[in-house]
C-alpha cells in the first residue's frame, strides 16, 4: 500500500472490507470517489452516518427501520394473522416484490448454525414465539433458506410453534423459473417433488 497516500490507502482499505469487494474494485471505488464533486462525496458520507444513527429494529418484528413499529408492521391493510418468518431483512424485499403476500413478517437474524455456533437463543426465536401468544396469529409460514442451516431453524421452530395451534407451513423450494431439470442438483429436486401441488 505503499504506492498511495495515507489517506487514499485508508479509504481502500475501508472499501475492501465490503462484502465482495476485493481490492481490486476497493482501489476503483476509492479513486471514484476522489474524482467525485465535494458535495457529492459529502452527500455519501453523510448517508452512511445518517442510516447508522437513524436505522434501528423494529421492536414487533425486527425488520430494520427508520420508526417504530415499521411501515409495515403499522399498516392495517395488513393481514396480521399471518407471519413470514424470515432469516434477513433482504428476504423482506424479496418477498414484497412478488407482490403476492400481505402478511406480516419476523426477521430471525440468522439462522440455527452448530458449526458456527449458533444456537436458538442467538436468533430471533423467543421474540417470535412472544408474537403467537394471543389469538390473533393463525399461520406462520417458515420462509427460512433452503441450505441446512435454514432446513434445522425451519424445522426447530415448527416443533416449538405446533403445541401452540398455529397453523405452520414450509415455502416450497424446487427448480428456478427458466431453469432446466437436467441440471437440477438432488436436493433441489427432491424440495421441488416435496412440495408439489395438485395441478
Ligand atoms: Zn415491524
Amino acid at each position: 500500500m505503499d504506492y498511495f497516500a495515507q489517506p487514499v490507502a485508508k479509504l481502500i482499505e475501508e472499501f475492501a472490507k465490503l462484502p465482495g469487494i476485493g481490492k481490486k474494485t476497493a482501489q476503483r471505488l476509492a479513486f471514484h470517489v476522489l474524482n467525485m464533486n465535494t458535495s457529492d462525496a459529502n452527500s455519501l458520507a453523510r448517508s452512511i452516518v445518517e442510516a447508522k444513527k437513524n436505522i434501528k429494529y423494529c421492536s414487533n418484528c425486527y425488520n430494520l427501520t427508520d420508526i417504530d413499529p415499521c411501515r409495515i408492521c403499522a399498516n392495517k391493510k395488513r393481514d396480521e394473522s399471518i407471519i413470514c418468518v424470515i432469516e434477513d431483512p433482504k428476504d423482506i424485499v424479496a418477498m414484497e416484490r412478488t407482490r403476492d403476500y400481505n402478511g406480516l413478517y419476523h426477521v430471525l437474524h440468522g439462522s440455527i448454525s452448530p458449526m458456527e455456533g449458533i444456537g436458538p437463543e442467538e436468533i430471533k426465536i423467543k421474540e417470535l414465539l412472544h408474537r403467537l401468544q394471543g389469538d390473533t396469529v393463525k399461520e406462520i409460514i417458515l420462509a427460512t433458506n433452503p441450505n441446512i442451516e435454514g432446513e434445522a431453524t425451519a424445522m426447530y421452530i415448527g416443533k416449538l410453534v405446533k403445541p401452540m395451534g398455529v397453523k405452520t407451513t414450509r415455502i416450497a423450494h424446487g427448480i428456478p423459473v427458466g431453469g432446466d431439470l437436467e441440471y437440477a442438483d438432488e436436493v433441489t429436486l427432491s424440495k421441488a417433488l416435496e412440495g408439489r401441488r395438485e395441478f
